[in-house]
């Protein structure tokens, strides 16, 4: 169970941020890695509870068996540790990245911490380092997503992740359509159990929003195209470029439709999708060129104030934009759990992401401006409005220089043209769900990750991916 005493005498550090001041030069990895000492300190305080809700249904989804791993890394046994993580998550170089770590918000330990906070408790010797700080301000949720990517690039490191090619192929073809999450983590499960699977993708690179979504200083892309050639070792077949209609379903024993949900909210006025932006510029970034869209010296207003927005932020700021605002039409969360809101669930209060203290280091202040839209657009600039609820209220409207604008304003299911191919009817949020709840819609055909729930996170994709192999599989053995 970690050290008995481990979370009473070692303070929670996560992988801490490089400064704004040097990390805004580039697009590489925003962390600084720590090394194994401090990882191990950290995997100490874990003190697995006799109802550890990390891997509950409030915390991680695919259900990762956290305080074994946390126990094993503390005693220094890195590469089991690394093993029983990889029983339940496919991609822990993902998650251990771009995760919002549901788990730490679920920990027992974030619960007593929440208390220590509402005690506001200094640090006692006002040095602000933490170090001695009260008793209760300690008790902080543990650092698992640093912890499982510690483990995972250990593994790479040290040569322990080799690829595990199936013994026994079962001469079953499976189609899967669309690279991101959730066609990975549901091709990968099934190439294990033997299926032959190819992965059939539209864009030039495989990875989805992993690739053309998520930007590199927060996943960079050498590590997803490590992962996709680890699994074209372990003989997944990558076709790239080649849009899915179909026919796929009589060349194949089954398909999955794994084409995520993109298609953006629109607003009343004309702007470029966040989407669209992110992956020209990532694009940029790949082969050294100028990108397609640029921010450069240009007066940037980004339509929607959560994450995608955010690397939007992040995004433009690297690029050299003249300023950055980011419009939010819903107030301002609370700073602390509203009493609805109550551990374990996720919290719904104020986070300060890395795109927007960038832009505080370099603007002198928070991006979001909240309750406000874009109302019209003027040459060069554009014309907000303050809301109540979603109603303007007049004589509030102001004028913003703008000559670039991101919509980052939601997403509404999936696109329409795949549904049409495949012949599915979508569900009132745009997606692909079958009316029971699961994954398989008619004959052998199949979805899952956004596809079917709607725009969600990476590990949910993950998990659901892998949920879809299960069915297919045993569809396939019938
Ligand atoms: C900008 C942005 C940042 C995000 N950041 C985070 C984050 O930090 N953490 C997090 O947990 N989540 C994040 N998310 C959400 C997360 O990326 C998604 O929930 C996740 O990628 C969904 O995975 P998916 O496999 O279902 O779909 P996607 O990743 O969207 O992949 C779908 C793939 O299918 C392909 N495709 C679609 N139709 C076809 C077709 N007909 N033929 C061939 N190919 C097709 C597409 O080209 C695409 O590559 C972010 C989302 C966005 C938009
Ligand atoms: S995948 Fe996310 S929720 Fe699950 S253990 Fe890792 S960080 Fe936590």
């Amino acid at each position: 169970m970690g050290k008995p005493t481990g979370f009473m005498e070692i303070a929670r550090a996560e992988n801490p941020y490089r400064s704004e001041a040097a990390r805004l030069h580039d697009f590489e990895d925003l962390h600084i890695h720590q090394p194994a000492d401090a990882r191990r300190a950290q995997a100490s305080r874990c003190m697995n509870c006799g109802v550890p809700f990390c891997q509950s249904d409030f915390g991680c989804p695919l259900h990762n068996l956290i305080p074994e791993w946390n126990d094993l890394l503390y005693r220094g046994r890195e590469r089991e540790a690394l093993a029983r993580l990889l029983q339940t998550a496919p991609f822990p170089e993902f998650t251990g990245r771009v995760c919002p770590a549901l788990c730490e918000k679920a920990c027992n330990l974030e619960n007593a911490g929440s208390f220590a906070y509402g005690k506001a408790i200094p640090d006692k010797a006002g040095d602000g380092d933490g170090s001695n700080q009260s008793f209760e301000a300690r008790h902080l949720a543990l650092t698992n997503r640093d912890n499982e990517l510690y483990l995972i690039e250990t593994g790479f490191e040290k040569g322990w992740i080799q690829p595990r090619i199936p013994r026994i192929r079962t001469g079953r073809r499976v189609a899967v359509v669309g690279s991101g999450p959730s066609g990975l983590a549901c091709a990968d499960l099934l190439n294990r159990l033997g299926h032959e699977v190819t992965i059939i993708e539209r864009a030039d690179r495989a990875g989805g929003l992993l690739m053309y979504g998520i930007p590199n200083m927060k996943l960079p892309k050498s590590v997803v195209e490590r992962s996709i050639k680890l699994m074209e070792a372990e003989g997944v077949r990558f076709l790239l470029n080649a849009e899915a209609d179909a026919s796929i379903m009589d060349e194949y024993d089954a398909v999955a439709l794994c084409g995520g949900a993109k298609k953006p909210r629109a607003l009343n006025v004309a702007g470029i999708f966040a989407v669209d932006y992110l992956t020209a510029a990532t694009k940029a970034v790949l082969s050294g060129d100028e990108p397609l869209i640029s921010a450069k010296d240009r007066h940037v207003v980004v339509v929607g104030g959560g994450d995608t927005g955010n690397d939007c932020v992040g995004t433009v700021l690297r690029q050299g934009c003249a300023s950055v605002v980011q419009l939010e039409m819903m107030p301002a969360p609370p700073v602390e759990r509203l009493p609805g809101n109550p551990w374990p669930e996720w919290p719904r209060t104020l986070r300060t992401d890395y795109g927007q203290l960038e832009a505080i280091h370099r603007q002198g202040g928070d991006p979001r401006i909240y309750e406000t839209t874009v109302r019209r657009l003027l040459p060069d600039a554009i014309e907000t409005v303050k809301l109540r609820g979603f109603d303007p209220i007049p004589g509030t409207e102001q004028t913003l220089p703008c000559d670039l604008m991101l919509i980052a304003a939601g997403f509404v299911g999936c696109e329409t043209a795949t549904a049409e191919r495949f012949d599915v009817r979508l569900n009132k949020r745009g997606c692909m769900m079958p009316d029971d709840g699961g994954h398989h819609l008619r004959g052998n055909l199949f979805s899952a990750g956004d596809m079917r729930t709607g725009q969600s996170l990476v590990v949910r994709a993950l998990a659901d991916g892998r949920a879809a192999a299960v069915e297919i599989d045993r569809y396939l053995r019938e």
